[in-house]
């Protein structure tokens, strides 16, 4: 496929993002593009709202699978694009659309020209939330294929077009979201001795929370408790009866998250005799760490460098994925592409240069020729 066609495509997907499992007119154009490409031997078969695409390899030694998110954000678009979002709510801030343009570009490259490996494209929902890729692990439909290896990518805002960056190990954080409810007892702002203020708890909750990461964890060791809204009350005379904390856990190590909520449990319980209230947590979304295969890795680094593309070692990163849930099943591995972005990811002016696409094609393309 051509540079102009990829770059129509992500236009197009850039105007109709759409949240988590709601990926209605994005399947659409999917399954419309695919159909268009006019494919021998390639099996496309829906799931939720997104889809599988499987192509037969000529002489298969292995199931290769190949992963893209395809959901957008409830951002407010502000770059001033020509092909700005049209679902007024929704952007694709976190460069899926170019992923999904990636992922056709691959996948005509590779029906087109058959290689050895069976090829299975994965076009996953919900990797924003509610998260998509542990459904997907355990549907029936997707466990038919017996994958032996996945990768997949996401944009780097911060590196060149022409880089792409890995590493071998911990490449994203183990992530909880974290929802805490605090329940007192409310009264008038006069008689305090008469009520049980839950802004004078949940504040002192949020001061002393941080002496988890400080006392209880290794200090060799990594984890992030990060509180990022906090409601209470209702009027400036009359005191709270209620408060919501609203936060993020990360950590570098499972066994560290683990560590992190048993610890707030205790917490909380201690909290709740010496405040006399009611406290509930609540842990939402959990994303497993992208724990990277060394030996794909390395593969993924010679293909790389025998091209005009530049590779670059990565940093591990607090920020997460659900991809990381393939990964703790499959041998794999993800890889950062350049985008060369001023503004970063979830950014209401993220705006990607859209010559990246076509390394991304290149890099995917070639490593599916080539890992063994
Ligand atoms: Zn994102
Ligand atoms: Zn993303």
């Amino acid at each position: 496929m051509n540079k102009e066609k990829l770059i129509e495509i992500r236009r197009e997907l850039h105007q109709i993002p759409e949240l988590g499992f709601r990926e209605y007119k994005t399947q659409e154009y999917l399954l419309k593009t695919i159909a268009e490409m006019n494919l021998p031997n390639i099996q496309v078969t829906r799931w939720k709202t997104g889809l599988f695409a499987f192509v037969e390899g000529l002489n298969p030694k292995q199931t290769i699978g190949y992963r893209t998110d395809i959901d957008g954000l409830p951002i407010v678009e502000e770059t001033g694009l020509p092909f700005s979002s049209q679902h007024q709510e929704n952007m694709h801030a976190c460069g899926h659309d170019i992923h999904m343009t990636i992922a056709l570009g691959a996948l005509y490259e590779v029906a087109s020209n058959p290689v050895d490996d069976n090829i299975l494209f994965i076009f996953q929902p919900a990797e924003e939330g509610p998260g998509g890729a542990e459904p997907i692990m355990n549907s029936e439909t997707f466990k038919q294929w017996k994958l032996d290896k996945i990768f997949a990518l996401h944009i780097a805002p911060e590196l060149p077009v022409g880089t792409v960056s890995s590493r071998a190990g911990i490449l994203f954080a183990n992530t909880s979201e974290l929802f805490i409810d605090f329940k007192g007892k409310g009264g008038h702002a006069a008689y305090p001795h008469l009520t049980k203020d839950m802004i004078v708890t949940a504040s002192t909750f949020v001061t002393q929370l941080q002496q988890i990461i400080s006392r209880k964890i290794d200090p060799l060791d990594s984890g992030v408790i990060t509180i990022g809204k906090m409601t209470a009350g209702t009027v400036q005379n009359i005191i709270a009866e209620k408060a919501r904390l609203e936060g993020t856990i990360r950590t570098l190590q499972p066994e560290t998250m683990t560590v992190i909520k048993s610890e707030l449990e205790r917490f909380i319980e201690g909290f709740q005799l010496s405040y006399d209230c009611e406290i509930a947590v609540d842990y939402g979304a959990m994303y497993y760490q992208v724990y990277n295969e060394s030996n794909c890795v390395n593969q993924f680094q010679e293909i790389i460098n025998s091209t005009d593309l530049t590779y670059i070692e990565a940093n591990a990163a607090m920020t997460g994925e659900d991809f990381g849930y393939f990964l703790k099943e499959i041998p794999g591995f993800m890889f950062w592409l350049g985008v060369d972005s001023e503004y970063g990811l979830h950014h209401s002016k993220l705006n990607p240069d859209e010559e990246a696409i076509i390394a991304g094609v290149k890099a995917v393309t070639e490593t599916i020729r080539r890992i063994d």
